[in-house]
């Protein structure tokens, strides 16, 4: 596997998830190293219609990455302690972000050769896979993970982690703006559609 062209760990408690998001080569996930997901295993609600691939636990410096296996398939992998019920949140959210990594194309060769060379590219590639996630959370109205997604990112602060990633300020900021988005046309969707059946009283 080759060497990550970004991450820098701050510590043992931020550096799993503060390095996370790295999108790994595109064709060396090594199969010793793979537990894929099991049915027994947490995963939310809806999450397969719109990412229909599978997920990898295993332990890794860099929190979640997407990856292909050795037959050129879209993986998702997550480290090991993403599974433990207090990182619920970081799971989901980062589920999502690394789907949308696929999805949007950032795992083509081009693309990675790209992101490996340009730092522009990075930042544009990480806005658009968390605007992504957090609309995606949005919409199947997982509020209080996208929420809390934004509170850790705006916690690490203004400074540049490296590596051409935003600061985790910027990020917050985004998913903020991308799930609230979601989330009012999430409601107005219900709104419109809300169809009070003749004999219900709606004020008394
Ligand atoms: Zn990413």
């Amino acid at each position: 596997m080759a060497r990550p062209d970004i991450i820098s760990l701050r510590g043992l408690a931020a550096g799993l998830i503060a390095a996370a998001f790295f999108i790994g080569p595109t064709v060396s996930a090594r199969a010793d190293q793979m537990t894929y997901y099991s049915p027994g295993d947490p995963m939310f609600d809806g999450f397969t219609a719109r990412c229909d691939m599978p997920v990898v636990y295993r332990s890794t410096w860099h929190g979640s990455l997407a990856e292909h296996d050795d037959a050129g398939r879209p993986v998702i992998v997550l480290d090991l302690s993403l599974r433990l019920p207090a990182r619920r949140f970081q799971r989901n959210f980062l589920l999502a972000h690394e789907c949308a990594h696929h999805l949007l194309g950032h795992t083509s060769p081009d693309a990675v050769a790209m992101r490996r060379t340009h730092g522009a590219v990075v930042a544009a590639q990480e806005k658009a896979a968390d605007c992504w996630a957090a609309q995606f959370l949005g919409q199947l109205g997982r509020d209080d993970e996208a929420k809390a997604m934004a509170e850790f990112f705006y916690r690490r602060g203004t400074g540049l982690p490296g590596g051409g990633y935003p600061s985790g300020a910027d990020r917050s900021t985004l998913i903020q703006h991308c799930w609230s988005a979601a989330k009012k046309q999430r409601l107005a969707s219900a709104l419109s559609s809300f169809q009070p059946d003749s004999g219900t009283r709606l004020f008394d």
